[in-house]
């Protein structure tokens, strides 16, 4: 018999120590839809960017996905939600001024069945605990990220870079956006992450992989103890982290 896989999420969002706005923000739905954007532009623009990026999301996904339940089906409505999200922040970045050039990031899961599908753009990112090891499995659309791929420069020699932070794929700044989409099937125990830069920062992959191991029982623990932990190396940035813990139905 083919085992039912349930769901269990929180997130948490926090402004950080340095930065008086938060531009982050989260959403989920226990259904199975998660998503976090990182937006920039400055106050009363980069939050705007994430909030829109996060309700245009939410919005398609919700009246299109849940009903059809077919796994299959979901890399197509996925891209056309994040591409959605595109255009509604470009527009409104289009036509009103405070908000001109303002993007966001943006990592979303949705999880329907045995499989999740993955989007990203830019430099928030997703990872998954498997028996007890951390994979990451987005790549970042940075600068930084491109120069390794490109073989400019070793992983070592970027973790001593300063400015980590240019990015090359945001939502909002064009009429277009390339979305990568993946499919992960869930095992039992699985446990994903999605997180904004705000984390990955100040915490190495060690450092994140033990903090959650440590506390794999309880991921509403984990997940403070995350925020805690970035904040505890200067809190420089917005911090943000959704847990999504994947477990068999008794
Ligand atoms: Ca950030």
């Amino acid at each position: 018999m083919k085992t039912t896989l349930t769901l269990h999420m929180f997130g948490q969002t926090d402004v950080g120590l340095s930065r008086e706005h938060n531009e982050d923000c989260i959403g989920w739905d226990d259904k199975g839809l998660v998503v976090l954007a990182d937006g920039m532009g400055g106050h009363n623009a980069g939050e705007v960017a994430s909030k829109l990026a996060v309700d245009a999301i939410t919005e398609a996904l919700n009246t299109s996905i849940f009903n059809q339940k077919k796994v299959d089906e979901s890399v197509e409505p996925v891209t056309t939600a994040v591409s959605e999200a595109n255009r509604v922040i470009f527009e409104h970045a289009s036509t009103h001024i405070q908000c001109a050039g303002m993007g966001t990031t943006v990592v979303m899961g949705l999880f329907i069945g045995d499989t999740c599908t993955l989007a990203h753009v830019g430099d928030s990112r997703i990872y998954r605990l498997r028996d007890t090891k951390l994979e990451q499995l987005t790549s970042d659309h940075s600068l930084l990220q491109e120069m390794i791929n490109e073989g400019h420069m070793t992983r070592e020699e970027a973790d001593d870079v300063v400015n980590k932070n240019l990015i090359t794929r945001a939502l909002g700044i064009a009429p277009e956006v390339e979305v990568d989409v993946q499919q992960q099937v869930l095992q039992d125990g699985d446990i994903y992450l999605l997180c904004s830069d705000g984390l990955t920062d100040l915490v190495t992959d060690e450092g994140i992989s033990i903090c959650i191991n440590e506390s794999i029982t309880d991921i509403e623990h984990a997940t403070n103890a995350l925020v805690g932990l970035a904040n505890s190396r200067g809190g420089s940035d917005n911090i943000s982290v959704i847990l999504v813990k994947v477990g068999a139905a008794k």
